[in-house]
C-alpha cells in the first residue's frame, strides 16, 4: 500500500467509525488536506484513488471497519474512543451522592435570566437528574430594591423554556418568619447583636479588628432590640442585627456580618415588613430548612459560603456539599440587568430579548435551542478554573441540533437588481436539504430580471454562478451592472474559482429584515421561508436565522453561521 493510499484509508475509516457510516469524498478530503498539508501538491493523485477507498470502506461492516483501523493505524482508533470517553464522562461526581440529593437554583427576581444564570441553572440539573432527587427553585426576593415586579414572571419562562426538572418553587418573601426565628434564636444563643452604630464607624473598627460597644450586649438586651426592631422603633439605616463572627478573622468581610436591617423606604411588592433579612441569613436558614445536601454556586460566591458556615454551625446544623465553579468570561453581549434596563428605557434596546443581550429570551429569539445552550455550559463544567464562554462552540451545538430540520432557502441581502439576458426562461429546481431528495425541491424561475446580494456587485468578480441554475459574466452599462448568460457548465465555475450565490427573481421575492447583533440587514426572501413563524431556516451563504414575525417586511432573526 503506498503512503497517500494509506492515509486516504485510515482518514476513511476514522471517519466511517466515528459517525458509523461511510464519509462522503469531501469529507475525507477535507481530514486529510487539514492533517497532511504536505500532501495538497498530491490532490490530483489522491481525488483518483478516493473512489475506490471509498468503495473499499463500504465493502466493510461496521465490526471490520473498526478491526481494519484498529490493525493499521491503531493511535487513530484509540484517539476517536478517548474523545468519546471523555464526553460520557462529563461532570465529576458529586460525594455524599447515593440515594438522591436536593439542590436549587436560587435566581434573585430583578430581571430575566442569562447565560451566567444557566450554567448554575443546567449544572444543578445535570446532578438532579443523574442522581434523582428534589430540585428546588427558590426564588431570592428579599431585597425589595432588587425585585422587578416583572421578573417574577420573566424569570419563570426562562425556566420553562431552559425545561429544568425544578420539583417545587419557594419564594424567600413567604419566609420572613423563619428567618426572624432563626434569627432569635442566634440572639438567645449569643451569637448575634443588634448594632447601633454608625456604618462608618463600624466599619473603621472593623478594619482595626475592634469590637463595637454593641458588641457586649446580653442576649436579653439584644432580644429586647431585635423586637423593638420588629415593632417599627427604628428608622432605615439606625440599626442592623450583626452575627459575632471572629474580630480576628484575617478577612475584613467575614468579621460580625449583618444579617438583618431595617428598610422602609422601598415597599416589597409580596409582603409587608420593616425588618428585612440580609441574603446570607435567609440563604443558609433555607439551605437548611429545604433539606439542601449540594450547594453549586460560582467561585463569587466563596466568601458567602464562608459567612453562611458561621451560621450553619452556631445553630448546630450540618453544612451541605459545596462547589464553587470559575468564573466565566462572556464577551460581545450585554448581562449586566441596570444596563439593560436603562437601555430598553432609552430605547436603545427594543426589550429584554434584544439581540444585542445576552439573556436567554434573547438567544430564543435569535432560534438558539435550549439543549445547545445546555449542552455548552455542561461541557463548560464546574472545574474552578476561571473561562471564556465560547460563542463558536455554543453555535456549533446549536447547529448539531437544527441543521437536519432547517430547510435552505435564498435570501438574498442588501439586493441589487440585475438584468440578464442570453437565457430563455427557465425553472431553477433547488433542494430543501442539501442530500436529501425526500425533502423536495423549491423551483424558483428565472425570466431575466433577478435580485443579487450588492456585496457580490461590489466585490468586483465577474463572473458568477447563479447557484442551482447556470453561469452569468457581469459588465457595466453605464451605472447599471448587467449579465449575461455564460453557459450551464458547473465545472468551469468551479475551476475559475467563480463565487456560487443566492439570486431570486423579482417574482419571488419577498422583504425580509434580518436582526443581527451588528445591526438590520435588509434583504429579498423566498416566500416558502417566510410562510412560518418561529420556523428555523438556513439562509443559503448567510446563516441560520428564525422566523420572528411574518409580513411585508417579514422580520427573521440571525443566529450564527
Ligand atoms: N441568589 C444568588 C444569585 O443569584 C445565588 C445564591 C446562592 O447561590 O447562594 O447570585
Amino acid at each position: 500500500m503506498d503512503e497517500v493510499h494509506s492515509v486516504l484509508l485510515i482518514a476513511a475509516l476514522s471517519n466511517a467509525v466515528k459517525h458509523k457510516s461511510v464519509p462522503s469524498a469531501g469529507a475525507v478530503m477535507g481530514a486529510v488536506m487539514g492533517t497532511h498539508p504536505e500532501m495538497r501538491s498530491k490532490a490530483g493523485e489522491i481525488k483518483s484513488l478516493l473512489g475506490s477507498v471509498l468503495n473499499e470502506v463500504s465493502s466493510l461492516s461496521p465490526e471490520e471497519r473498526e478491526i481494519k483501523l484498529q490493525s493499521i493505524a491503531p493511535d487513530q482508533y484509540g484517539a476517536l474512543f478517548e474523545k468519546k470517553e471523555k464526553k460520557k464522562t462529563g461532570l465529576p461526581d458529586l460525594p455524599g451522592s447515593e440515594g438522591g440529593v436536593v439542590m436549587r437554583f436560587a435566581p434573585n427576581p430583578s430581571g430575566p435570566l442569562h447565560l451566567g444564570h444557566a450554567r448554575a441553572a443546567f449544572l444543578n440539573d445535570e446532578y438532579i437528574r443523574r442522581y434523582g432527587g428534589r430540585y428546588i427553585l427558590r426564588i431570592e426576593d428579599t431585597d425589595p430594591k432588587r425585585v422587578d415586579p416583572e421578573a417574577y414572571d420573566m424569570v419563570r419562562e426562562d425556566i420553562e423554556w431552559m425545561g429544568l426538572s425544578i420539583t417545587e418553587t419557594i419564594f424567600q418573601s413567604d419566609r420572613f418568619s423563619k428567618y426572624y426565628d432563626v434569627g432569635r434564636e442566634l440572639i438567645q444563643k449569643g451569637h448575634a447583636y443588634v448594632c447601633r452604630c454608625d456604618n462608618e464607624v463600624f466599619k473603621d473598627l472593623k478594619m482595626h479588628k475592634a469590637a463595637c460597644p454593641c458588641r457586649s450586649q446580653s442576649p436579653e438586651e439584644a432580644m429586647e432590640l431585635f423586637e423593638q426592631m420588629l415593632e417599627g422603633a427604628f428608622a432605615e439605616g439606625e440599626v442592623g442585627v450583626r452575627l459575632r463572627t471572629d474580630l480576628d478573622h484575617p478577612d475584613p468581610a467575614m468579621r460580625d456580618y449583618p444579617l438583618f436591617r431595617v428598610l422602609t423606604s422601598t415597599p416589597h411588592q409580596r409582603v409587608d415588613a420593616i425588618v428585612y433579612p440580609l441574603m446570607n441569613l435567609s440563604v443558609a436558614v433555607d439551605d437548611h430548612l429545604l433539606g439542601m445536601t449540594h450547594v453549586i454556586r460560582g467561585k463569587d460566591h466563596i466568601a458567602n459560603t464562608r459567612r453562611q458556615e458561621y451560621i450553619f454551625r452556631y445553630m448546630g446544623w450540618d453544612t451541605p456539599v459545596y462547589r464553587h465553579y470559575g468564573r466565566m468570561g462572556i464577551e460581545g453581549v450585554v448581562l449586566s440587568t441596570s444596563q439593560m434596563r436603562a437601555g430598553i428605557r432609552s430605547g436603545e434596546y427594543s426589550g429584554w430579548d434584544d439581540v444585542r443581550l445576552g439573556t436567554l429570551r434573547a438567544m430564543a429569539r435569535r432560534g438558539i435551542q435550549p439543549q445547545a445552550v445546555r449542552n455548552a455550559v455542561l461541557e463548560i463544567g464546574i472545574g474552578e478554573t476561571d473561562i471564556q464562554f465560547s460563542w463558536e462552540n455554543l453555535y456549533a451545538k446549536n447547529k448539531e441540533i437544527i441543521d437536519s430540520t432547517a430547510d435552505r432557502f435564498f435570501f438574498v441581502p442588501d439586493p441589487v437588481k440585475v438584468r440578464v439576458t442570453g437565457s430563455e426562461p427557465v425553472v431553477a429546481k433547488a433542494m430543501r436539504y442539501p442530500g436529501d431528495e425526500s425533502r423536495g425541491y423549491r423551483e424558483i424561475p428565472f425570466h431575466g430580471s433577478i435580485f443579487l446580494p450588492g456585496a457580490e456587485l461590489s466585490s468586483g468578480a465577474e463572473f458568477l454562478r447563479l447557484k442551482d441554475l447556470f453561469n452569468i459574466r457581469l459588465y457595466h452599462e453605464g451605472d447599471c451592472v448587467r449579465g449575461e448568460y455564460a453557459g450551464d457548465d458547473l465545472q468551469e465555475a468551479r475551476s475559475k474559482k467563480a463565487p456560487i450565490i443566492q439570486w431570486l427573481p423579482e417574482t419571488l421575492a419577498s422583504a425580509c429584515i434580518l436582526k443581527c447583533a451588528e445591526g438590520d440587514i435588509n434583504g429579498v426572501c423566498e416566500p416558502e421561508a417566510l410562510a412560518e413563524k418561529d420556523r428555523i431556516v438556513q439562509f443559503e451563504r448567510v446563516g441560520f436565522a428564525r422566523i420572528d414575525t411574518l409580513g411585508d417586511p417579514a422580520v427573521a432573526y440571525y443566529a450564527h453561521r
